[in-house]
């Protein structure tokens, strides 16, 4: 027995447990840039960055740096009673690279599901309005605000509602829900139409505070929404005094070869939420808005001790360093067609292989039954245990969905080797080997 079985054999019942994959029975030891080791000593080539966490890669030696020498100074002191140096450099850094224009601020968090929250509470105090409008397909997160604004999966609200009052669901404009036949435009129109059919028949626009959206889908599959469909719902929210707020929690920090996905769009957020990479994985989150929506609440109304921490500010300035000096987003952007060019090469000699959706070094590959054209779970979870076995991590998203977000440092031959190695399962899938 190695010690990945031993470990697992013997760890106290944990809930994270339901929710892994649970068919790599790996205890991770260790990380170095885009490459994990478990601790038997199996190297993988992360191809999920921890949920795209650690953009920067695993232990990267500036942010290791910064984390051990702000550690050696000071761990902790709230942010809620006194500024702290790090945090008091990181505010204005990060301000300034959110893509709002005029005086801005920030309220720090813990995690992406808090900053969402945020955007709930920041939303309603500016409006003086209730409701909250979000998409099919979206994950906001795990606390209740941002787990009602979600809408994945069914599972996500069973057994635990009533969930918050004053959230309303709309269709996502996802472009494989495009009908035979139909336009760009007409799908667009369509989607528009039953954005706005609450709008038309129970939702009150003038009782609502927000519209927040993943512009690209994260957990939904790696969907990018219409850039029509986009400007419409901008020019919807501004026309009847609805915050546009933007979840870059997934897709921001270069992940889509811009600083933040919804600079692929050209529309400025009044709100938006940034987590995961943001201190390359560290617990930190922030809510950043126009001064005068961040101005509306009072201090109590959003406080956590730890947020704004000093050693993950400490990581996230360091992180922004590396993504800055080593040139991460246009990294990203171009890793991302090397590896849009890889699947569509590939689909030409494997029809299982459907929609490809890349936008950065950021992918969502549908693996379809080529008979019907449907997804094909039993096929997806094949090919990524044979990806496992090959010596990379790879896993799906809703069912069917190869979930392709390698670190932005993933070096070219690393990068590679994975092709070879998701080439070589795609082979033995097709030859019924699996
Ligand atoms: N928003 C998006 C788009 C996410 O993908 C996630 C996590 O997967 C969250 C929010 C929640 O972030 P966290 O898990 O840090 O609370």
């Amino acid at each position: 027995m190695g010690d990945n079985e031993r470990l697992l054999a013997n760890e106290a019942p944990a809930f994270s447990r339901a929710a892994r994959v649970k068919y790599y029975n790996i205890v991770i030891r260790s990380g170095k840039g885009a490459v994990v080791t478990d601790v038997d000593g199996n190297d993988y080539i992360d191809l999920l960055a921890s949920a795209s966490s650690t953009n920067t890669g695993h232990a990267h030696p500036h942010v290791v740096k910064a984390i051990q020498d702000q550690a050696a100074r000071l761990i902790q002191y709230t942010a809620a009673y006194f500024a702290t140096e790090n945090e008091a450099k990181l505010a204005p850094r990060l301000a300034a690279l959110a893509p709002i224009s005029g005086p801005k601020a920030l309220a720090w968090g813990n995690s992406g599901s808090d900053a969402n929250d945020a955007i709930i509470k920041f939303a309603r105090a500016y409006t003086g309005r209730p409701n909250i409008v979000s998409f099919t397909g979206a994950y906001h997160g795990s606390t209740y605000g941002s787990q009602t604004l979600s809408a994945v999966s069914l599972n996500m609200s069973r057994k635990i509602g009533p969930m918050l009052p004053g959230v309303v669901k709309v269709p996502f404009p996802d472009p494989w829900k495009r009908l035979t036949d139909e336009t760009d435009d007409a799908f667009v129109d369509r989607m528009f139409a039953a954005f706005k059919l609450p709008f038309e028949t129970y939702l009150p626009a003038e009782e609502t505070a927000a519209i927040l959206i993943e512009p690209i889908q994260g957990d939904g599959g790696i969907v990018k929404a219409p850039q029509k469909f986009m400007e419409k719902i901008y020019q919807f929210a501004h026309d009847n005094g609805i915050l546009f707020a933007v979840d870059e929690v997934n897709q921001g920090m270069g992940r889509t070869g811009k600083w933040w996905s919804i600079e692929n769009f050209g529309l400025e957020p009044d709100l938006m939420s940034v987590g995961k990479s943001l201190a390359s994985g560290l617990p930190l989150s922030a809510v950043i808005g126009r001064q005068e929506i961040m101005d509306s609440l009072g201090a109590p109304g959003h406080l956590f001790t730890t947020a704004g921490n000093p050693v993950t500010t400490a990581a996230a300035m360091a992180t922004i360093d590396v993504i800055e000096d080593e040139h991460l987003i246009d990294r990203s952007a171009n890793l991302g067609q090397r590896a849009d060019k890889f699947f569509h090469d590939d689909r030409e000699k494997f029809p299982f292989i459907g929609d490809i959706r890349m936008y950065g070094l950021n992918g969502g590959i549908d693996i379809i039954d080529p008979e019907t054209g449907e997804p094909d779970a039993d096929a997806t979870t094949k090919i990524i245990y044979r990806v496992f076995e090959l010596g990379a991590i790879i896993i799906s998203l809703k069912t069917n969905v190869l979930r392709f977000q390698p670190p932005l440092v993933i070096t070219d031959e690393q990068l590679e080797k994975a092709f070879t190695i998701l080439n070589q399962a795609f082979k033995d899938f097709a030859a019924g080997k699996l």
